[in-house]
Parts: C-alpha cells; sequence; structure tokens
C-alpha cells in the first residue's frame, strides 16, 4: 500500500512538472497573451503551445477564482485557497511558456510591440522593456467603474483583487474594534457599524449576503455588544437590484435580504463620497428628487467595470474603435476591429454579452481552438506541397497514384480542420449567492429559474462552485476552508 501512495504521489507530481518541454522555436511566430484571468488562462489551458512561442504578461502571476472572493471578505475562505499559481499552469504544457511578471502599459500596433513594466518591489525600481509580437491576445479585464464620482477612490474599497478582499475584511474588524472603544458617542458607534454597499449587480449582493452571514453566524457570537447597531445597506440607483435576473429571482433576493435584515435602498444614486459619509440622490415615489447623507463605517463601491488605460490607448490608435466606448470593439471571431492578428478576450472585449466569467472562459477556449486549428491547417498545407512535388517527381503510375491518394486524404483532412465557426456563447445559467444559506439561480439547461432556500439550494450552490473551481488543489483547499469555519467558525483577527 506504501508502494503505491508513493507510485501515486510520484505520478502526480510527474503530471504537474514534465521534465521535458520543448524549447521556444524562432522560426514559429510569437504568440503574446497578456493577461492571467478567466479569458487568457482558459486560452492557454487548451492551447497546442507547440505551435507557437507563447509568452504571457500580467501582473498577477496566478489566475484568481472569482466567484468566491466575496467569501475571502469575510474570512470564510483563505484568499490563497482560490488562487492557482501560473507555473502550475505552464508547466503543464507540452512546449515552454515565457512569463513575464509585469504590467502591460502601452500597446504599439503599428510597432507590433507590447511595453510592459516591472513594478519590483526587491529591486526598488521600476524596469520597461518591450515585447515584440507576430499574434497578440487581450485579456487585461477592466478596471472598476468609479464614473468619476467625488471621494469613490479615496474612501472605498473595491472587490476585484485578493487585495481588495483582505482590505474588506481588515476593514470590517477595524470597523469592529474602533466601535468597541471606550467612550465612543452613540452616534459614532452607530456610523462605524454601518457597512454599505453601493451597487446591487451580483458583486453587491452577493458581499451584502456574505457580510450579513459572518455577522449572525460568528460576529454577534464573539462580540454581542454589536448586536443593536450592526448593520448592512444595500444601495441601487436602479429602481430593483440584480436587474438580470428574472422577476421571480429579484423578488426572492428582496425578500431574503429582508428577513436577513438587510436594507436595500433602490432608486438611489450615490453622488459624492467622504471618509464619513456617502451623498446620494434619492428619487421619491412621486417621482421627486431629494439628497441625503448616509454615513458609515465601511464602503464598499461594486458599481461594475470601467476600460483599463492601456486599451482606452489602443483604441485611440485604431479609426475602427473610434465609436467603442465601453472596450474593445471585436469581430465574431474576436479579432479587435480595424487589426491584424490582434483578438481580444474577457471584459476588455466588447461582444453581445455581458462581462462575465462564464462569457471570458468560453471566449478563451474558442481561440485556443482556433490557433490549434490554424497551426493544423498550415502543416498541413505544407504537407500538401511536399507532396505535389513528389508527385511531379514519381516515376511509375504505382507511385503516383499512391501520392495522388495521400493528396485527396490530406485536402479531406484541410475541409474539416477549415470548418471552424465564429464564436458563440452557450450560457449555462447565472448564480448569485444572497447569503443565509440560498442561492438564486437561473440555469437555462433546465430552462427555469431555481429560488429556493435551504440545504438544497446552498449545496447546490457550494457543489457548483466546488466543481468549478480551478484545479483539485483548489478544491481540496476551499472544501477544507469551508469544514473549518463551520467546526470553528470565522476567524475574527484582524
Ligand atoms: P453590475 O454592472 O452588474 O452592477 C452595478 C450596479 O451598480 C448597477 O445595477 C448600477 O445601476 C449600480 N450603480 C452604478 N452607479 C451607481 C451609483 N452611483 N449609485 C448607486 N448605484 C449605482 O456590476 P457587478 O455586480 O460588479 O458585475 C459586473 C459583471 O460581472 C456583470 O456582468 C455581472 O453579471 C458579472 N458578475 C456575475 C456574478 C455571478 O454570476 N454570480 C458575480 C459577480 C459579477
Amino acid at each position: 500500500a506504501l508502494g503505491l501512495t508513493g507510485a501515486t504521489v510520484y505520478s502526480i507530481y510527474e503530471l504537474r512538472h514534465p521534465e521535458e518541454q520543448y524549447e521556444p522555436d524562432p522560426t514559429k511566430k510569437t504568440l503574446v497573451i497578456l493577461g492571467t484571468g478567466w479569458g487568457s488562462v482558459s486560452l492557454l489551458k487548451k492551447l497546442d503551445t507547440e505551435n507557437y512561442n507563447v509568452v504571457v504578461v500580467s501582473p498577477r502571476n496566478y489566475f484568481l477564482f472569482t466567484p468566491l472572493l466575496p467569501s475571502c471578505t469575510t474570512g470564510l475562505i483563505e484568499h490563497r485557497s482560490i488562487m492557482e499559481p501560473i507555473r502550475n499552469i505552464l508547466r503543464q504544457k507540452k512546449a515552454t511558456v515565457k512569463f513575464y511578471e509585469a504590467e502591460a502599459t502601452k500597446i504599439d500596433y503599428e510597432k507590433r510591440v507590447v511595453c510592459i513594466s516591472d513594478d519590483s518591489e526587491i529591486k526598488g525600481d521600476i524596469s520597461h522593456t518591450e515585447v515584440p509580437f507576430d499574434m497578440l491576445v487581450i485579456g487585461v479585464g477592466a478596471e472598476n467603474a468609479t464614473f468619476g464620482i467625488q471621494g469613490v477612490r479615496e474612501h472605498s474599497c473595491f472587490l476585484k483583487e485578493v487585495t481588495d478582499a483582505q482590505n474588506i475584511r481588515k476593514r470590517i474588524m477595524d470597523c469592529v474594534e474602533t466601535a468597541m472603544f471606550k467612550d465612543q458617542t452613540e452616534d459614532e458607534v452607530k456610523r462605524l457599524l454601518h457597512m454599505v454597499v453601493v451597487g446591487g449587480g451580483p458583486t453587491g449582493v452577493e458581499f451584502a449576503g456574505e457580510l450579513q452571514d459572518f455577522f449572525n453566524d460568528d460576529l454577534k457570537k464573539w462580540i454581542p455588544e454589536i448586536k443593536d447597531n450592526f448593520h448592512v445597506t444595500l444601495v441601487e440607483a436602479l429602481p430593483n437590484v440584480l436587474p438580470m435576473f428574472s422577476k421571480q429571482l429579484i423578488d426572492y433576493t428582496e425578500s431574503t435580504f429582508k428577513e436577513e435584515e438587510i436594507t436595500i435602498r433602490t432608486k438611489t444614486m450615490v453622488k459624492k463620497v467622504t471618509d464619513k459619509y456617502i451623498e446620494a440622490e434619492i428619487t421619491n415615489p412621486d417621482g421627486s428628487k431629494s439628497l441625503e447623507t448616509i454615513p458609515y463605517g465601511l464602503l464598499v463601491w461594486a458599481t461594475g467595470n470601467a476600460v483599463r488605460p492601456v486599451v482606452r490607448d489602443l483604441m485611440s490608435q485604431l479609426p475602427a474603435q473610434k465609436d467603442s466606448r465601453r472596450g474593445l470593439a471585436v469581430n465574431e471571431y474576436l479579432v479587435v476591429n480595424g487589426t491584424e492578428n490582434v483578438w481580444a478576450v474577457g471584459d476588455c472585449a466588447i461582444t453581445n454579452y455581458a462581462p462575465t466569467a462564464q462569457v471570458a472562459g468560453q471566449e478563451g477556449a474558442f481561440l485556443a481552438r482556433l490557433f490549434n486549428t490554424v497551426a493544423k491547417t498550415d502543416a498541413i498545407e505544407k504537407e500538401l506541397q511536399t507532396l505535389s512535388n513528389e508527385q511531379a517527381l514519381a516515376k511509375t503510375d504505382e507511385d503516383r497514384n499512391r501520392v495522388f491518394d495521400e493528396i485527396r486524404e490530406r485536402q479531406k483532412q484541410l475541409r474539416r480542420t477549415k470548418q471552424i465557426g465564429p464564436f458563440q456563447y452557450s450560457h449555462q445559467g447565472s448564480l448569485a449567492y444572497i447569503g443565509k444559506e440560498r442561492a438564486v439561480a437561473d440555469i437555462s439547461w433546465l430552462s427555469g429559474n431555481i429560488a429556493s432556500g435551504g440545504t438544497l439550494t446552498y449545496l447546490f450552490w457550494r457543489s457548483a462552485y466546488l466543481s468549478m473551481c480551478f484545479s483539485s488543489r483548489n478544491r481540496v483547499l476551499v472544501a477544507v476552508d469551508w469544514i473549518k469555519a463551520r467546526l470553528f467558525g470565522r476567524d475574527v483577527s484582524r
């Protein structure tokens, strides 16, 4: 048994770290991939890297399983459990892939180079260099939309990166401990314990649900003094939250929040943020507008996506992008309009679909299929060329017929491989956790909505996320975190 375990462990090790990888071949095209998010990583996973010289550039040397990021803000899941090192992914490929931990600061389309800069803590300065490309895939995602609202960047927390979740986790405990400090006024305690979330999309809703769970499951048990003042408010400019879900699921979410005692403030648009309060414009039932000041201790800003500067700069270089506002306009093969051999995937590309992880993942997989096919087609075309030379030199009828048969076979293969249609998104459904062990889901393959609470939906939500989790390693880590929280509660240290 020991030997068997040893062999299994060794084979897993072997799988993760193949000794031999093909070295880059300078005669092949250089394919540069920007980003290590859903789009780029799903492309990398399916790409036959031996066909190109692949170079990946990203400021993050890991893939982040974003659907579980809200759970990291309360310590239900530790952030490292949802991170997958990019080196693990690259080391599994047949051919070596170069990785540079750096930010792409400019894409020079004319010169066909990407300018990159590495802000190294060790060196203490910034290194700049250029990476030339024959083919480029832009999967840099988006940044947080603030709509230029005063004070947002300075005073609120976002929820996009690991550091954002860590900041929120610290800030929650800072608010609680400061509220418990000696001789605080009642108003100050109320303010500090008021947790405001702006944006009623899935990010805001999931975070509000997780935070209320944290309060109900752990905070109020360890620190009962905060019980009467801890309060979560979700602020949304539109008349309802989760606009992408059906009316039934919206109603279910709203009534669950009511039970959980999360306040939803719809038709409330935040106009200004200071260090202690937000100013919001409220549309009253009679249509009139009024201004209100809402004090907060923690402010989480989740109002969707905005275009990154590097993408905006590329758009300004391309006349074909002049009417595009929200990101790179692409054709049905995800080629950036106005370019050759430049593609975009995920939140930086504008397609007919919502900017979700599911869409980005499918776009990346589509490009992998496309690039693998193009490489295969090129190889077959080269073989055809050699065969037709052979045919011309063939001396006997027998030889000529043999080569002719081979040519016909290759031509058939070529027709088959060339049949790659445009990108089509297949929607598997949307899922959002809303707290209190409840989730809302619209599952397209069941052609219906699941809006139920209780153990079943909760288990469904958990198993769906577990099965989507990136690697077996991540699955195990996340499952262990869940068990730990069940047994011991969440860690309330700062
Ligand atoms: P979103 O764009 O879906 O929602 C942002 C919300 O903020 C909007 O409803 C908007 O009306 C509101 N808003 C904007 N400015 C405001 C202001 N000044 N005051 C008050 N409200 C304001 O953003 P998101 O939730 O971050 O999601 C981004 C994308 O990621 C979406 O496509 C979403 O579907 C996807 N996503 C999906 C899931 C999931 O499926 N579980 C989870 C997270 C994100």
